[in-house]
């Protein structure tokens, strides 16, 4: 297999050389996957919460399996769909106009099913039924931990591509779907702010992001927070006090305080504005908790190419034998991780970040 593997890189070599056969390179590569793999067959799946450019990561497995000629099938409904034999071929037609689409065309679920050994094997069945080899699952954590133990189980070859708005995924410093939820909520922020700014008035947003605080701190930076509440760095509420007293010291009208929802300071958001109003009462308080709004929306165009990228990533590696891995982006290159790792931790928060945001709240 590996030799197969290497011929296949050295051609790409001499074709990166030698420009003008690349045609015939990228023609030999394909050949050489198809005549290597015992893998003619792969099924492609969204799985539990969606996040905008998972249309954008199914357009890209589709249309690899078609360049490489292999088929494709796409899994209705995540793993309730997969246990249910819920299947529908798919060719590069299959996809069109669907990069720009929020959402997901396959259509997401949790499955309780799928938690027990009973219900993966009935899924299993299914897949060997309609003869598929392998299948690549776009999600998040929960999805993954699923794979890994299909995998397990049944020597399944299983990639997956991670979908969450939250990034909480280790293995990738972005998950699908993250940049276009800080578009959004930035752009939410920044009209939350006209009115703030017109009635003196302290917003408490609450934005998402499950256990971590990438969405909030990302866009409390880009929308000019006065204070930004993560779960990684709880600040206390008597320094959030003191911030506040000093925005209006300093002559701030209106102050916008961004809080996670897995922020850890005790109170949800509509306690901290009793609180505060309670503590500071020249402060007029409003809440806003900006929701689901966030997982929709048409992708931004670094998580459609990002997507594109890993889909491309996720089907070559499974014709290369590779399995149990995720498709993740560091430092602007595609790496694979072992799903039990990714499963395991979140992606540290950005430290030079935090401190950007104290400084920029002077
Ligand atoms: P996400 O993938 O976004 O983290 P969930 O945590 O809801 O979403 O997981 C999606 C689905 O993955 C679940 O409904 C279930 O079918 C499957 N799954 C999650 N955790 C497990 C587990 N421990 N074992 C088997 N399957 C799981």
């Amino acid at each position: 297999m590996h030799i197969v593997t290497d011929f296949a890189v050295l051609i790409i070599e001499f074709a990166i050389v030698e420009g003008s056969f690349i045609k015939i390179s990228l023609l030999f590569l394909r050949l050489t996957f198809f005549w290597m793999g015992t893998i003619k067959k792969i099924a492609v799946l969204t799985s539990g919460g969606d996040s905008p450019g998972m249309n954008a990561a199914i357009r890209s497995v589709v249309r690899t399996c078609a360049y490489m000629k292999i088929d494709c099938v796409g899994i209705y409904r995540g793993y309730e769909g997969m246990i249910e034999g819920d299947f529908k071929e798919m060719d590069a037609r299959s996809v069109n106009n669907i990069i720009n689409k929020g959402g997901t065309i396959l259509k997401s679920a949790r499955c309780d099913d799928f938690r027990t050994e009973k219900g993966r094997e009935k899924a299993h069945k299914q897949l060997l039924k309609a003869g598929i080899d392998a299948f690549v699952v776009i999600g998040g954590d929960g999805s993954f931990t699923g794979a890994m133990f299909f995998n397990q189980e049944f020597d399944f070859p299983v990639i997956g591509i991670p979908g969450t708005i939250d990034n909480d995924i280790f293995g990738t410093t972005f998950t699908l779907g993250f940049d276009t939820a800080l578009n959004t909520v930035v752009e939410a922020i920044d009209k939350i702010r006209d009115t703030a700014s017109s009635h003196n008035r302290l917003f408490f947003i609450e934005v998402m992001g499950r256990d971590v605080g990438h969405i909030a701190l990302n866009a409390g930076v880009g929308a000019g927070a006065e204070e930004i509440l993560i779960p990684e760095e709880n600040l206390g509420l008597d320094r959030l006090l003191d911030s506040l007293k000093r925005s209006k010291k300093s002559g701030k009208s209106s102050s916008i305080v961004i809080v996670a929802e897995g922020d850890k300071t005790g109170k949800n958001v509509f306690e901290l504005k009793e609180y505060v109003e309670e503590h500071l009462p020249i402060y007029d308080v409003r809440v806003s908790v900006l929701g689901h709004m966030q997982r929709g929306g048409s992708p931004s165009c670094y998580d459609r190419v990002l997507a594109s990228r890993m889909g491309v990533k996720a089907v070559e590696s499974l014709l290369e034998g590779k399995t149990n891995l995720m498709v993740g982006v560091q430092d602007n290159k595609l790496i694979l991780t072992p799903i039990e790792k990714a499963i395991k931790g979140h992606t540290k928060i950005d430290k030079e970040l935090i401190r950007v945001s104290e400084i920029m709240t002077t």
